[in-house]
């Protein structure tokens, strides 16, 4: 079953889309968080951010890259704020990689990126070096 965006893209499903090229499109959120809420996604359904071929995140960051300014100016936004569900357990609810692009303006009563996680963890010193050893390790 093909992912609601990937019907969009088909022509299925009627959207306001706002840019389109070979391997991405963006679109209006149908549930704007703020006036502008726009959604950039791969053209290929990839669920989660890691799924993403390397060729194609760059042609996604591209797109965000151009259009994050142009949503800004268009609604006269102070500031954007841009972000990824990634994973159900994160907010995830469409299982097709997607940029939100929230415009922001100076009062509009939102929070930061630091709002989203729930309460802060208090974490050791030691505690923090060995999360960053485990991550270097990986890279
Ligand atoms: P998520 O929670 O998966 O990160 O965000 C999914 C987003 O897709 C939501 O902000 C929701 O409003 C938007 N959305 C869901 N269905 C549709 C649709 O049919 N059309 C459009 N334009 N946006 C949708």
């Amino acid at each position: 079953m093909a992912t609601i965006f990937s019907q969009i893209i088909d022509g299925d499903i009627p959207a306001r889309i706002v840019y389109e090229d070979e391997t991405t499109v963006a679109f209006l959120d149908a549930n704007p968080l703020s006036p502008g809420h726009t959604l950039v996604i791969p053209k290929e359904e990839y669920e989660r951010l890691n799924d993403v071929p390397d060729d194609i995140a760059s042609d996604l960051y591209a797109t965000i890259h151009e259009l994050v300014p142009v949503v800004e100016d268009s609604v006269d936004a102070d500031a954007s704020t841009v972000a990824f569900n990634n994973g159900e357990a994160a907010g995830q609810e469409v299982p097709h990689v997607h940029c939100h692009i929230v415009p922001r303006f100076e009062g509009d009563g939102g929070g930061p990126i630091h709002a989203v996680a729930g309460d802060a963890p208090d974490l050791a010193d030691r505690e923090l070096d060995d999360i960053a050893a485990e991550i270097e390790s990986r890279v």
